[in-house]
């Protein structure tokens, strides 16, 4: 997902960090998810005849194996189904010859800590954390601003010319005017569900027919096109933001307002640890099953089931799953967290599965294009300095170039290190998507090589470049959801779907989570919080329940629903 500025901060919201942490619960259903994970009753239970019940989880990702982990500790027995590779966009590769340790983060690679639910599961698997190299972060040696063909150095944001920080005050303010900005942050912080829902119901019914570009033209203090160009070009957070002008301001306002965006960490050692671990880790406190019982040891050698290649609806209200091998079992409940376009291409599917209203959410799923190419090197050479100026020869890099974002990512001092050539989404994606790895590679060293006329960076590498461009890959089709103007009852549909007692018997069972189903796609908070609304729906219809002390996200669901439009 795309940057808001946070690496320079006006006054007032450097005043609202003081104050509780902020998170990713809400503003749509603020449901504390982590509180409900911390609590000492549990997540739930199901009747001691369902123990040993299969569940299919579709769907290896964080979302899936979250469910299927949690499934697991309830006495239920998960059958997991993965097409491509356990932890799906939670995708560390390594580099062919080099040193093991060092990888690539081809999707998920920094996490905010109001990702509170995404790190209850990181602290459970044991998982240690470092400060992510952001433009200016503090943890980020130095940072290059490259527009219009001029380029500008800094290790703070004081030393940027003024323009830049005309173009921060300007968001600052449109944010503000145009959204309530503090109001929100503060009710989040307080998680004042009532003052919470009184902004953002009225934002919803303002802005769900507005794009983020024209939000920032109707603001007075984004009068200036020029200042608009260089937002969009270079933003002041993790990147360039105009790629995500076309799409609806309230995605955006979501990432703001929950800080989404600020203070990222990445995984020491690669984020697909995450499910892995969680694959192989017997919960500590599961019914039914003998203990050290985890995913992998519930699987066939130790791996999920290949692709599902249907699913279909069948009597006595189940739902039958075919997978790839030609294999057919049939499910009481199956929960499904592929990306929706799964549904509609690969995967033979009968229109039973889903009201009809819930086709038209998922065919109207509108995706993010996205590349990335990794290049392994020697040693962190960019802290070498120019004897000229005394700066580092190289730096974190925002251009408008065709490269947009070069992160440098070191393990220390004299040890092999990565450089994230580029890091695009949209039309800067596609822009990508015909070269090869090796192509790629020459024109990203050559839009550098206009920015560091001196340094030779090709010198430094030590392997073949890693690349990804997730509209290509045949189990993604795109890198993750953004919700266009008008969106907003679409994305409703899915969301609240793991409540499922107003719909006919059958047209239950079947449950969505995952990235798609979440109201903040593009970061694996929402991948976690819609697992965990699967796994109540799935408790749920097998006839089990939540601790009274410690109700779940369908318990408090009327209390919480988000906001809905009319559809007349
Ligand atoms: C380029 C990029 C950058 C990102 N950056 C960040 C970030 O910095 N921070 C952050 O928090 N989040 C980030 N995200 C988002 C984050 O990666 C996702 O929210 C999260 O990983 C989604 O998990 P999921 O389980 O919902 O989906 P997935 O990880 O997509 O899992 C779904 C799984 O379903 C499998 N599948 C597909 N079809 C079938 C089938 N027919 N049968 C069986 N299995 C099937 C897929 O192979 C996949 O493994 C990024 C994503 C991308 C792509």
């Amino acid at each position: 997902m795309t940057s808001v500025p946070t690496a320079v901060h006006d006054e007032q919201h450097i005043a609202a960090r003081t104050q509780p942490p902020v998170t990713m619960s809400g503003p749509d259903f603020p449901f504390p998810y982590d509180d409900f994970l911390a609590h000492p009753a549990g997540i739930g239970a199901v009747p001691p005849t369902e123990h040993g019940t299969e569940v299919a989880v579709v769907g290896g990702g964080l979302s899936g194996i979250v469910a299927a982990y949690e499934l697991l500790a309830m006495g239920l027995r998960p059958v997991v189904y993965e097409a491509d590779r356990i932890g799906g966009r939670l995708r560390t590769v390594g580099f062919d010859g080099c040193d093991p340790g060092l990888t690539a983060e081809m999707g998920a690679m920094r996490f905010p800590p109001s990702s509170t639910a995404f790190w209850h599961y990181a602290d459970l698997a044991g998982l240690s954390s470092s400060p992510f190299p952001n433009p200016l972060a503090p943890v980020t040696p130095s940072t290059v601003v490259d527009l219009k063909g001029e380029t500008h150095y800094a290790t703070s944001p004081a030393d940027l010319p003024e323009v830049y920080h005309q173009v921060m005050h300007a968001w600052n303010a449109c944010l503000e005017e145009g959204a309530d900005f503090s109001a929100m942050q503060r009710a989040l912080r307080e998680r004042d569900v009532a003052e919470i829902r009184r902004i953002w119901s009225a934002l919803v019914e303002r802005l769900d027919n507005q794009t983020f570009y024209g939000f920032l033209c109707d603001s007075p203090a984004f009068r200036s096109f020029r200042h608009r160009e260089i937002f969009g070009q270079v933003g002041f957070g993790t990147g360039g933001w105009d790629t995500d002008f076309p799409n609806s301001i309230l995605e955006i306002l979501r990432v703001v307002y929950t800080g989404a965006d600020d203070d990222h960490r990445s995984i020491d050692g690669g984020s697909r640890q995450l499910p892995l671990r969680l694959w192989e880790k017997a919960p500590d406190k599961a019914v039914h099953w003998p203990r050290g019982t985890s995913l992998a040891s519930l699987h066939d050698g130790g791996n999920p089931r290949p692709a599902v290649t249907g699913l279909h609806r069948t009597a006595g209200n189940r739902i039958t799953v075919t997978d790839a091998t030609g294999d057919i079992r049939s499910y009481k409940a199956v929960v499904f967290t592929a990306q929706s376009w799964m549904l509609l291409s690969k995967i033979a599917c009968d229109d039973a599965l889903f009201p009809i209203d819930h086709w038209t959410a998922m065919e109207r799923t509108h995706y993010m294009a996205s590349s990335k190419l990794f290049v392994p090197v020697d040693r962190p050479f960019w802290r070498d300095k120019d004897p000229r100026t005394g700066r580092d020869v190289m730096s974190m890099t925002l251009t408008d170039r065709m490269t947009r974002g070069t992160y440098l990512l070191e393990q220390g001092p004299d040890r092999p290190a990565a450089i994230c050539l580029s890091y695009t989404w949209s039309d800067d994606s596609l822009k990508w998507l015909p070269l090869s790895a090796h192509e790629r590679m020459e024109v990203m060293l050559g839009s550098l090589a206009e920015i560091y006329p001196g340094v030779d960076i090709r010198k430094h590498v030590i392997g073949n470049p890693v690349t990804v461009s997730w509209e290509n890959e045949p189990y993604f089709m795109g890198a993750f959801k953004a919700n266009l103007p008008g969106h907003y009852r679409y994305q409703r549909r899915l969301f609240t779907h793991f409540v499922q007692d107003a719909l006919p018997a059958d047209r239950r069972g079947l449950f969505l989570a995952g990235d798609d189903i979440s109201w903040t796609a593009g970061w694996a908070e929402g991948a976690v919080q819609t697992a965990l609304n699967a796994v109540w729906g799935v408790m749920h219809h097998l006839g089990g329940g939540t601790d009274l002390l410690n109700p779940g996200p369908g318990d408090r669901y009327d209390e919480l629903a988000p906001v809905l439009l009319p559809e007349d």
